[in-house]
């Protein structure tokens, strides 16, 4: 075997986890090493937020965050907050706002949050290589990565290699692999913060609706998100949709609430009692886009005066736009999904450390285990919390 060069600490991505990681490691005296497949570092970084990077999440609470063990994002995202963060981007003069709801941008370009990762990996000895390829990991006394032409020994291993998500930016299955030559049990991954798709018949009624908006309430696997949805050519978007699809699986019925928080039978009960001579479809049109109000009578019947509705008509008009349910034939897939739910089982992880019960030396960070946050930052929020953990530990 060729002599190898040695680390501490090797960690494959560098992405948002694992840079946090290389930071926190780094800077408690360990000998650190990055191996990134693409060219640059962080380029999910840099096309996140609409380029402006949504960083993190204010109001960052448990319940933000899916898994198949609710409670094991407690630990890390405790220790390592969003201000946490903030504090780490303000010693930056990193420019920032707060958009809706606690998200946090930068006021400028994403690339900000990278050189700023990339200066605190710099001051903490963390050496960076990009343009890697692994092709082998094995396990004795220490870690051996085996790459192109060279070997690399290391004590502690990091995957922070991420999840599925958008394969043209490099995603890629390394994460689920490793995890799996060292036996432990991975959770299916399935995109997630992704548009539904509309099945055939769906898709002949609704597809010219594309670029019509509205508020609506979805409804999935018992979530429900009260956000903007978007109609687009093949199917569902806008944030609440993409909410929505990270609690789907395929097969269920999604439910939406096309009138949230309006009592719409009153409503009409209302103007038939006083004589209103309107068309119902123009009634509506006051609470619904134009368009999504004609395809609904379109739909289900012709429009005619509101004084002339019988009154079991208008609970069926009401019943159908509060509870439209919609089963989609399936997802936009890896290729549009802004994150991947399931990945490394959470059974399989120390919370504290995120290192693997049965291979101590082994640690999983960022979207590749099976944690997901929801739209709003919550993603890096946990990219940040996990690799920190790992970092105080490896
Ligand atoms: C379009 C888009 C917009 C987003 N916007 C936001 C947002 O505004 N806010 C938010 O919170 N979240 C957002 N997300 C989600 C967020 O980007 C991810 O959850 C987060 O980047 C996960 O961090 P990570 O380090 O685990 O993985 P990544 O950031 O994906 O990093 C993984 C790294 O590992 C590398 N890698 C993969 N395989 C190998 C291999 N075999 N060898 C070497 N290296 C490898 C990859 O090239 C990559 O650099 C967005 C995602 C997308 C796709």
């Amino acid at each position: 075997l060729a002599t190898a060069a040695q680390c501490d600490v090797a960690i494959v991505g560098g992405g948002a986890a694992g840079l946090m990681c290389a930071i926190d490691a780094g800077r408690r005296g360990r000998r650190v090493e990055i191996l990134e497949h693409n060219r640059e570092i962080g380029r999910k970084i840099l096309i996140s937020g609409g380029g402006r990077c949504n960083f993190t999440n204010l109001h960052c609470r448990p319940e933000n965050f899916l898994s198949e063990n609710r409670h094991f994002a407690r630990s890390a995202l405790a220790r390592s907050t969003p201000r946490d963060f903030l504090a780490m981007v303000e010693q930056h003069g990193i420019r920032w706002h707060e958009k809706t709801a606690g998200q946090l941008f930068c006021d400028g370009s994403a690339r900000a949050i990278v050189r700023m990762l990339e200066e605190e990996c710099a001051a903490a000895g963390v050496r960076i290589r990009t343009g890697v390829r692994i092709a082998e990991v094995a396990r004795g006394e220490r870690f051996r990565i085996v790459l192109d032409g060279d070997a690399l020994e290391s004590r502690a291993l990091v995957i922070a290699a991420g999840g599925l998500s958008i394969p043209k930016i490099g995603a890629s299955d390394f994460g689920y692999r490793v995890a799996r030559q060292f036996g432990l049990k991975v959770v299916e991954p399935r995109p997630a913060l992704v548009p539904l798709v509309f099945g055939e018949e769906d898709g002949t009624r609704l597809a010219d609706l594309a670029g019509v908006s509205c508020e609506a309430a979805v409804t999935a696997g018992g979530a429900v998100f009260h956000e903007k949805m978007l109609f687009t050519h093949r199917g569902l978007s806008g944030p609440a949709v993409l909410q929505a699809s990270t609690y789907w699986r395929p097969g269920e019925a999604v439910e939406i609430d096309l009138v949230p928080g309006i009592d719409l039978a009153g409503e009409l009960q209302r103007r038939k009692a006083a004589g209103d001579r309107a068309e119902t479809r123009t009634a509506l049109a006051e609470r619904l886009p134009r368009r999504l109000a004609d395809r609904w009578f379109e739909l289900h019947g012709p429009s005619r005066p509101v004084r002339q509705m019988a009154d079991r008509e208008i609970e069926r008009l009401a019943a159908g736009l509060h509870r439209w349910r919609f089963v989609p034939a399936g997802t936009e897939g890896f290729g549009k999904a802004e994150v991947t739910a399931g990945g490394v089982d959470t059974a399989e992880l120390s919370s504290q450390t995120m290192e693997s019960r049965r291979v101590p030396g082994l640690y999983f960070v960022g979207e590749v285990v099976d944690v997901t946050g929801q739209l709003g930052g919550f993603n890096f929020q946990w990219a940040w919390a996990s690799g920190a953990a790992a970092g105080r530990a490896a």
